[in-house]
């Protein structure tokens, strides 16, 4: 299919049903779900490319109890689920959004399915003990096939999507209803009605004010997000009294290649498929699938504060991602575990030691040194070998809007503010203070939707 053409600014109307900023997982699957109930729908993206953070994302969606894992074999639990992702997140995780989430994470597969987005692939990442991360058939980065595939639904309906058009400021009516936004669009301003609006514009892992106001320990930081990532709707939201939580929960993500001015992520999926990570002697120091605070502190502090990851042909068989890693010159190759050793400096045989010692760990599954239990499908042993630095980053925004479970955003009286509804990454609560791998994507599907339910029923009167 021909690459999607944003709506051009001129056909941008003075009236919508409803408005959705960002065009990302979130606002595109709002989008969806509104359109098909009938709902007059725009998406305003400021950016010139359309799919924020989502289009980066790599490693998959998790959802629990899906025909997909059974079909590999994977006898899962929603209410394992539910621990995991609360014992993962300190125990400081939203209760309600919690159970709404992982309830709702197998229909978002069946949805994307009934719109032949096919994530017939499972992988694991951190703090999981199941497969729960679906991916498409093919292995591919998960971003770039969603927003594709979405994009592709979106045209289908002619749904509008104007890119290179900012949002300024939210409409308030007398009785503080918000019902339309202001634009900057491609440079021309203009004024929106909506009976609804949904704030889906991502998170503030861009945002050098934020990251000051909030984590100014991170100051320094790089970061894994694209340059819209600024927070936009927080300030929206706050404009007309929303309340903002767990502002102070930022993410930093374990395995962030920075060695070069464009930073890339390498994705959990490669340690899900069996890669180690060692030190500057060659040496493991974590499980290396433990949550990414923990793998991310324990990389921090190492002197060196960076590691290598370490993997075979048999794992980049099964990560599609390494092929581009590689194509950009982030991945070191060796013929033998020496080899590669010597390529990255660090001892050759305590290299080949820690490889001889993890592969023994992977056939018994039994990792005495870090009980590491999970990505342990294969040993290190297929030439040829692979190596790629790695240091933490900041990655996700874990705090934003307080939000309900049905998405319609709270002010600080805990009242909630009609008309306006904030889903995805801007929306605090789901993730307490770690995200886990997997989950966000499939937040930007199921609250996505909610959302553009929620909206429906609230322009309806209902
Ligand atoms: C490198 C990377 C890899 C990742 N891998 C995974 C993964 O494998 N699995 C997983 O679950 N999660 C992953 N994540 C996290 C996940 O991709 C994001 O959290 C999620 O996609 C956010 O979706 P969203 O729709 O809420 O926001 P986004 O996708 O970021 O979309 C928000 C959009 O809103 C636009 N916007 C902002 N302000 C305005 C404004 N004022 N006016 C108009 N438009 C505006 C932004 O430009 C952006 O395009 C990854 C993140 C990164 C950065």
């Amino acid at each position: 299919m021909a690459k999607f053409q944003p709506t051009s600014v001129g056909k941008l109307e003075n009236d919508y049903d409803v408005v959705i900023i960002g065009s990302g997982g979130t606002g595109l699957s709002a989008a969806i779900q509104a359109n098909e109930l009938g709902m007059k729908v725009a998406v305003l993206e400021k950016e010139e490319e359309l799919g924020g953070n989502t289009n980066r994302a790599s490693s998959g969606m998790n959802a629990a109890e899906t025909n997909v894992q059974l079909h590999h074999g994977v006898i899962d639990n929603v209410a394992d689920f539910y621990h995991e992702t609360y014992k993962d997140g300190g125990r400081l995780n939203d209760k309600d959004m919690l159970g709404y989430f992982v309830y709702h994470t197998a229909p978002a597969i069946d949805w994307l399915a009934d719109h032949d987005i096919k994530l017939d692939d499972i992988t694991i990442t951190g703090g999981m003990s199941k497969k729960r991360t679906h991916r498409p058939a093919s292995m591919a980065p998960i971003g770039g096939f969603l927003v594709k595939s979405l994009l592709e639904v979106v045209a289908k309906e002619n749904i509008p999507v104007f890119n290179k058009t900012k949002v300024t400021q939210l409409r308030q009516a007398n009785d503080g209803r918000v019902n339309g936004v202001e634009v900057n669009a491609d440079g021309l301003t203009k004024t929106i009605n909506a009976k609804a609006v949904i704030l889906a514009t991502g998170g503030f892992g861009a945002s050098k004010e934020y990251i000051k106001r909030f984590r100014p320990d991170l100051e320094s930081y790089k970061t894994t997000n694209q340059p819209g990532a600024t927070g936009d709707g927080l300030k929206l939201a706050e404009s007309v009294g929303a309340e903002l939580m767990q502002m102070n929960l930022v993410q930093v993500h374990p395995t962030v290649q920075q060695d070069n001015p464009h930073v890339y992520l390498i994705g959990e999926a490669v340690r899900g498929e069996g890669a180690i990570l060692v030190n500057g002697e060659g040496k493991r120091f974590v499980n290396e699938l433990n949550t990414r605070k923990i793998v991310s502190n324990a990389i921090t502090a190492l002197p060196e504060h960076s590691a290598y990851l370490i993997f075979d042909q048999g794992i980049r068989d099964h990560v599609k991602a390494i092929e581009f890693y590689d194509k950009v010159g982030l991945v070191v190759h060796g013929d033998t575990i020496e080899d590669l050793a010597k390529n990255i400096n660090v001892d050759p045989s305590n290299l080949a030691q820690t490889v001889k010692t993890w592969n023994d760990a992977a056939e018994n599954h039994n990792d005495a040194e870090f009980n590491r239990t999970t990505g342990m499908d294969r040993g290190i042993t297929k030439p040829g070998f692979f190596a790629i630095h790695i240091a933490p980053a900041i990655h996700y925004t874990m705090g934003g809007i307080h939000v309900t479970p049905k998405t319609q955003v709270l002010d600080g009286n805990g009242d909630i503010i009609k008309g306006l509804f904030a889903a995805g990454e801007v929306a605090g609560g789901l993730h307490g203070n770690n995200r886990v791998g997997g989950n966000s994507i499939a937040e930007t599907i199921v609250f996505g939707r909610q959302a553009g339910q929620q909206v429906t029923l609230y322009a309806r009167g209902l």
